[in-house]
């Protein structure tokens, strides 16, 4: 059911400047095409974007042998191949990261008499998972594959594009609506996660991050004739493994004939900004991963907003006196303007917090009476989700 964690995706795009090959990972933000040099930030990802994992199998000839292999493997005598394509079936995509607080009781490690259970201690956990899960996107069709998590670890995909629209004939119609897959991506966010060792009395949940997107997959059709009559072969492209073998393919020709109303659904295309500064057009630095970017000539900072570049508010701490700047290097934070309501109780200002939440030292109530609720959540990944729970906190809590 799993995409294992460490795969690495990659897509396959045809560069906007001069039309050849870039392959780039799927967390990368900018890209450079090594044909013409361009540098391009990558844009449009906020919607449901569609991508095609190619045939490895492309030769009719080759899917027909492996058929008539198969079948006479089988015992089937007097073989002869009949009508073979390929065809695409689409599987939803859905990635995301789920955070569980949990708070709870712990036995503390101590020493008892015999029978007397140890006395318990409050705890709280903070567990994480990477959610990666492909689901059929097809209906009302039985094709031998419930997910793609089995196949390769590295899988390149392709970016849905003019050529592809062209053989929509080749394309299994998306059956299950976006809503549906929303509703199995909250259902798989629940499913996991126990803390050890811990009785649990409340739990905090989020599904962050949430990313839908459509692949769709290359099957082969071989209509094969034999001694006792006909069958379909179904053959993965990908992996040239025989999925599945039918009495008869019509309910999947049907589907592709277009017989039955194809769902329209809006997808997303990628689109390309140059990479240069809006402002003054100078070449922003090459960081492939960072969502922002910073302009070292007019010093503005920018990212993508809805397909454009759009300029981000940034302030800096001022380092303590004495402080050789040359011994710094700067983290970014990211800055929210809080307001808390619990249980009826609205928290306006640090005061209000540290009512909530002292923190282990005197507080000048004045003072913090006037600071608003910043919250600082750092802008850079970290692996461990703990240690960017620690920084927020600290700086949030400065
Ligand atoms: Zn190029
Ligand atoms: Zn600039």
């Amino acid at each position: 059911m799993k995409i294992p964690g460490e795969a690495k995706i990659s897509i396959q795009i045809h560069c906007p400047q001069c039309g050849g090959d870039i392959a780039f990972l799927e967390d990368a933000h900018v890209i450079r095409c090594e044909f013409c040099g361009s540098a391009l930030l990558i844009a449009g990802r906020e919607g449901v974007l569609r991508y095609v994992l190619p045939a490895q199998v492309r030769d009719r000839q080759a899917a027909q042998a492996q058929a008539l292999e198969h079948l006479t493997g089988l015992g089937k005598r007097s073989l002869r191949p009949a009508e073979a394509f390929l065809f695409y079936a689409p599987f939803w995509r859905m990635r995301g990261s789920v955070y569980l607080w949990v708070f709870g009781l712990k036995p503390m490690k101590v020493e008892t008499e015999a029978g007397v259970p140890p006395p318990m201690e409050r705890m709280k956990v903070l567990l994480t998972r990477l959610l990666d899960h492909t689901v059929p996107g097809y209906a009302g069709l039985e094709i031998g594959l419930s997910s793609l998590g089995v196949r390769s670890q590295a899988l390149r995909l392709q970016s849905f594009d003019r050529e592809h629209l062209e053989k929509r004939g080749s394309f299994l119609p998306l059956g299950t609506l976006l809503e549906q897959v929303q509703a199995e991506a909250d259902r798989f966010s629940n499913l996991f996660f126990e803390a050890e060792g811990l009785i649990t009395e409340v739990n905090l949940q989020s599904f962050v991050g949430k990313e839908f997107s459509v692949i769709y997959f290359p099957i082969w059709y071989v209509d094969c004739q034999h001694a006792e009559g006909r069958e379909v072969l179904l053959i993965d492209a990908a992996g040239k493994k025989v999925l599945r073998i039918i009495p008869d393919g019509s309910s999947i020709l049907k589907k592709l004939k277009g017989e039955e109303s194809r769902k329209s659904f809006k997808f997303s295309e990628l689109r390309f900004l140059p990479f240069r500064c809006p402002n003054c057009g100078w070449a922003f630095s090459f960081y492939p991963l960072s969502v922002l970017h910073f302009c070292s000539t007019c010093r503005r900072l920018w990212g993508e907003k809805g397909g454009e570049w759009a300029e981000v508010e940034y302030q800096t701490f001022w380092p303590a006196l004495n402080q050789s700047m040359k011994e710094l290097f700067w983290v970014p934070f990211w800055r929210f303007r809080t307001f808390i309501e619990s249980g009826g109780e609205r928290l306006e200002t640090m005061a209000d917090l540290y009512r909530i939440a002292p923190p282990p030292r005197v507080i000048n109530q004045e003072k913090e009476g006037r600071r608003p609720i910043y919250f600082y959540i750092p802008a850079v990944k970290f692996r461990n989700p703990q240690l960017i729970h620690t920084l927020a906190s600290r700086l949030t809590f400065m």
